[in-house]
């Protein structure tokens, strides 16, 4: 590629709305352009990583196994209806209606679509396990949209669904994109952590985040400095709090109310089970304290505070909802919607207080005798019981617990039944007898991949790209492009590099040497040749490799070959 002729909108200003460095470096070495808040133009080198990501993907996910499909971006709301998340997904799901009213939505996640393309075309325990997967545009109407592609609301997603005839197959499954999701991540040049991200009570891992470490990163996670103990810290334990958690052992029950349903149907109104992690911890008051259980996120400007929360007040910080308790609250209205991660900071005192009620945003769908810590686990539970460095690690006797912050890049997540069961995906098994599919879902965010990548590789000048994502692997500055002879050697030099498979950008523009060098340190092309007037005399060039190498001058010939 000619860079004279390409299209590399660099900025030399660091852009004012840019807050995390990958994000500013994109905008500044012409990776990306906003069009609208989280939606963006992938400019040819930001493509250029992308598909490298894409690429590194696609040979995992076949290797272990995974075959390519292609699902609309576009779905029926009658889909989500049947699994029930039109009610519960919130507001990050976008939703319209066709010339004909018809409702539909952008995917943000293709579990409905994949699970009804499924149930139409498996009959037969024959045809599994299978593991489908797409490399597609997902959009979420994300509350804040932020980072740059890290936190967009249109993104690329690699999601990859997996069916099996029974649990033991599902594990297998999961496993498999396991191991495929570390090889990824390797193959990526990243330094990363696979993290147990829904432990609970129902025993056994049931899903891992694969998080990227990085100072920028939105989630914490915990990790033991003895043993492979490593949890998101929403999910995390120490032994510390499990004698919290069995400090009151009485059985939740559910509230005896006209109407009410029995906890497996409240679990399943909810979208959860009874005894998994919620997102988002309310209190509100009702005498005793109150605690609703909400699923998904909710737009800001939507909070009701439909109770008295008495002296509780909520609080806007940067990036989260705080909610400051500093009494007990009294006086019930009904459940309250907040959105975000909800920080609950003060001295309400939670572990002491296990008459907890919790419900959802309906009528007669409240829990009583919920124990915290117990039986839900609260997001953003910073002060009251949360894992602090240095705590007892759950797994091992001698470990201590760290605290690292990470980037969540890729998610792998068993399923079980929940979706094949809502959308009656079901098989005949060898005795002829219909049984429910068992299934996994599993996502990558390839932009925000990219992203990370360059949150792990810059320095003050700019990226610098592992070889396996650079957008180039080498760049050609022609130093005076107008000398005949730098000219040709650069030619000679970009042409022998191409045809060696080499993906080259030569730098033939008409521009000052400190010009080209800015932009090739700020583009992060890992392997520099430079072809100037002085060292041609000799028959030499620099070869530079763009993480703090050495200056080498070579005779082209040689500096060819290292970089081939
Ligand atoms: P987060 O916790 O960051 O909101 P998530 O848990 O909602 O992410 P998943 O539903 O697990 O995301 O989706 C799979 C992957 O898609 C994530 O691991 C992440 O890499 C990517 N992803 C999710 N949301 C976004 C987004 N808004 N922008 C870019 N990538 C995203
Ligand atoms: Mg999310
Ligand atoms: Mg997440
Ligand atoms: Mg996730």
């Amino acid at each position: 590629m000619r860079y004279s002729q390409y299209f590399i909108p660099t900025v030399k200003e660091t852009p004012s709305d840019a807050e995390v460095i990958s994000h500013k470096l994109m905008l500044r070495a012409g990776m990306i352009r906003k069009l609208a808040a989280g939606i963006y133009n992938y400019l040819p080198l930001g493509l250029r990583s992308i598909r490298k990501v894409e690429q590194i993907v696609r040979e995992e996910m076949n290797r272990a196994g995974a075959i390519e499909l292609l699902m609309p971006a576009v779905q029926p709301a009658e889909l989500w209806k049947e699994s029930g998340r039109w009610e519960f997904y919130g507001k990050e799901l976008l939703r319209f209606k066709d010339r004909k009213d018809a409702e539909f939505c952008m995917g943000p996640t293709h579990e409905e679509v994949i699970t009804d393309l499924i149930r139409k075309e498996i009959r037969s325990y024959r045809q599994m396990p299978i593991n489908l997967y797409q490399i597609q545009g997902k959009f979420r109407d994300e509350i804040r949209p932020r980072f740059g592609l890290m936190r967009g609301r249109e993104f690329i997603m690699k999601d990859a669904y997996s069916f099996d005839v029974n649990e033991s197959g599902a594990d297998v499954s999961y496993e498999k994109m396991y191991k495929a999701y570390r090889r990824i991540f390797e193959r990526c040049g990243l330094k990363f952590r696979a993290v147990e991200a829904d432990t609970g009570s129902i025993g056994g891992n049931y899903s891992h985040e694969f998080m990227v470490l990085a100072d920028s990163g939105e989630d914490a996670i915990v990790s033991c400095s003895c043993c492979e103990y490593a949890a998101n810290m929403e999910k995390a334990e120490t032994r510390k709090s499990d004698a919290v958690e069995h400090a009151d052992p009485r059985p939740m029950e559910h509230v005896a109310t006209p109407g009410q349903k029995s906890i497996e149907d409240v679990s399943a109104f909810l979208g959860v089970n009874a005894t998994q992690v919620v997102k988002t911890l309310i209190v509100v008051a009702d005498g005793e304290p109150v605690v609703a259980l909400l699923r998904g996120d909710y737009d800001l400007n939507e909070i009701k505070l439909k109770n008295h929360l008495g002296a509780a007040e909520l609080e806007m910080a940067e990036d989260d909802v705080v909610l400051k308790v500093t009494g007990a609250p009294t006086g019930y209205a009904g459940p309250v919607g907040l959105a975000g991660k909800v920080k609950v900071v003060a001295d309400l005192s939670l572990q002491g207080m296990h008459n907890f009620v919790t419900g959802a945003n309906a009528a007669d769908t409240h829990l009583k005798n919920v124990n915290i810590g117990r039986d839900f686990q609260v997001e953003g539970y910073v002060d009251i019981r949360n894992v602090v460095i240095g705590d007892p690690c759950p797994r091992c006797d001698s470990g201590k617990l760290e605290i690292w912050r990470g980037i969540e890049v890729g998610h792998v997540f068993k399923l079980g039944t929940k979706y094949s069961k809502a959308l009656n995906a079901s098989f005949l098994d060898a005795n002829g007898k219909e049984q429910i599919i068992f299934m996994g879902c599993y996502g990558i965010g390839i932009g925000r991949t990219v992203a990370a990548c360059i949150e792990q590789n810059h320095d003050e000048n700019g990226i610098i790209f592992p070889i396996p994502i650079a957008p180039f692997h080498c760049i050609v500055s022609a130093l005076s492009a107008k000398d005949d002879e730098v000219k040709a050697a650069s030619e000679q030099i970009y042409n022998e590099l191409m045809e060696a498979g080499v993906e080259v950008l030569l730098d033939d523009r008409d521009e000052r040497p400190g010009f080209k060098f800015k932009d090739a340190d700020l583009i992060g092309i890992p392997l520099r040749i430079v072809v100037g007037a002085k060292t041609l005399a000799e028959g030499k060039v620099e070869l530079k490799e763009r993480r703090g190498g050495e200056v080498e001058i070579l005779p082209i010939a040689e500096a060819v070959a290292k970089v081939k």
